[in-house]
């Protein structure tokens, strides 16, 4: 082999600009930053690269054509739990994290679970949360016991709070499920003439409240200010920021700069400004010049709600919404983006979940994925790189919750387009209840169990399979030591 010797000044001069390539190569192989958004009972349909046509989110849909956007993305049917898949990399089942925590819960995410905050903070990041938590409010259960360096946000949802106005019993049709919740209420206290009364709303820094019941117009303008600090204050080493938005879940609400903004309402509004917030970010990070190397993922913890008419955001053409197991209430927009590693302009209608996070961000780090238990996520790492365009997932999992104790409920898989709804009886057996083929018909319009029986016992199988191994297999939840 030639070896090329510096016997000259060009070929000094090659060598020099060889050595400061290199050089650059070695800061640009820095670990990058991760930037986790999550938006809050946000729609699939509610984003203007999803659809909406009257809500304008122009830094979203920038961000979609700068990397990748999922169109089969799913989280969980309700807050709580979806952010307990977040943080763990699992089903909310396996975690045993199924519903959302009251204030004064006794319950939480078991310590014992490994966040994806820890999985970070061990490979060296910085890490913040800030926003919503909502995954129990005991000292023990809170993010600077999860992994989490810093913490500015509230324990658990912004609607509970003093000023319920929006679920006053009255105005909310008597279903069994609205019953069983204010009963629920009642025995621990928070309901007075069958109104909420919850104690007044914290917002935390660390582990102490620093105020009470905050101006919530002025929410999204915070979080973001607390965002670009943290970037700003870490922008030379690697770092893991979690901002979960309390918007547009109701209450909503909107600074002065963007009240009236949209056609869309106050639910519009809300949007923009966390569009708004979104634009920022990205352009803090390009005035950092760090924004090639930083993955930002945006997407949302469940459906939109349906209950509040048009304070409830929309799940486009899919059915149903928040709390329901149709493609409406689990399916949410993501959107990933990083200049270094994913090609831009991608779009991909292969099955990923939240329980994908945890995996694909301890890849992209080079951390060890907890081998211990078991973790039902899987990195999509390869499909955002475009090394490989089909889902790690063979099937997704849908579980609801039961009543009145809360435990999860198994009641759809998907493989492909092929989505199947089962209903199994007290001893867990499983029976099917209706098919949909999700590619000719997303709406779940027209129920095929009658014309595929063959599919749908093929599902049925695949499903009581992980139901088995799940029981066998599930984590507990986090009890309070004074439980
Ligand atoms: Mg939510």
């Amino acid at each position: 082999m030639k070896v090329l010797q510096p016997n000259n000044k060009i070929t000094q001069l090659i060598f020099g600009v060889v050595i400061i390539l290199s050089l650059s190569q070695i800061c640009v192989a820095q670990l990058p930053n991760i930037i986790l958004i999550n938006a809050d009972d946000l729609g699939y349909g509610d984003l203007g690269c999803y659809g909406s046509p009257n809500i304008f989110t122009p830094n979203l849909d920038k961000m979609a054509t700068e990397g990748m956007r999922f169109t089969s993305f799913y989280a969980a049917a309700v807050c709580g739990p979806s952010r307990a898949q977040l943080m763990t990399g699992s089903y909310h089942a396996r975690v045993s994290h199924s519903m959302n925590e009251l204030p004064g819960a006794k319950t939480g995410l078991h310590p014992n679970e490994i966040t994806v905050a820890e999985v970070l903070k061990s490979a060296g990041y910085k890490t913040m949360h800030i926003g919503k938590w909502h995954l129990g409010d005991a000292p023990e259960f809170m993010p600077t016991q999860q992994g989490f360096d810093q913490f500015w946000g509230f324990p658990y949802s912004h609607d509970m709070w003093p000023y319920h106005s929006r679920s006053v019993w009255e105005t909310v049709e008597d279903t069994v499920l609205m019953r069983q919740m204010r009963e629920r209420a009642e025995r621990v206290g928070y309901t007075v003439g069958g109104r909420w009364k919850f104690p007044p709303l914290p917002l935390i820094e660390g582990d102490g409240v620093i105020e009470k019941d905050p101006d919530i117009t002025m929410l999204t303008m915070r979080f973001t200010e607390k965002a670009l600090e943290f970037i700003e204050e870490n922008k030379n080493e690697p770092f893991f920021l979690y901002l979960a938005h309390v918007m547009p879940h109701t209450p909503l609400a909107a600074s002065d700069k963007f009240k009236g903004k949209s056609d869309r309402g106050l639910y519009g509004d809300a949007v923009m400004e966390i569009d708004w917030s979104c634009g920022e970010i990205l352009q803090k990070l390009k005035a950092l010049g760090i924004d090639e190397n930083t993955l930002v993922v945006f997407t949302s913890d469940n459906g939109p709600t349906m209950r509040y008419g048009s304070d409830g955001g929309s799940a486009g053409l899919l059915r149903g919404g928040k709390g329901t197991m149709f493609e409406g209430g689990m399916r949410v927009p993501a959107i990933f983006r990083w200049p270094e590693g994913i090609p831009s302009g991608m779009c991909s209608n292969e099955m990923a979940s939240n329980i994908d996070i945890l995996p694909t961000f301890a890849h992209l780090v080079g951390a060890k994925i907890p081998d211990d238990r078991l973790i039902d996520g899987e990195s999509l790492l390869p499909l955002l790189k475009a090394e490989n365009e089909n889902s790690p997932h063979e099937y997704i999992h849908y579980f609801g919750r039961s009543r009145p104790d809360s435990t999860a409920t198994y009641r759809a898989i998907r493989n492909n387009k092929w989505k199947l709804f089962v209903k199994h009886s007290t001893v867990g057996e499983f029976h099917p209840l209706e098919l949909y083929n999700l590619g000719t018909d997303p709406s779940e319009k027209y129920d095929r169990l009658d014309r595929h029986p063959k599919i749908a016992d093929k599902l049925l199988k695949e499903a009581q399979q992980f139901y088995n191994e799940l029981e066998e297999n599930k984590r507990p939840i986090g009890k309070t030591r004074k439980n």
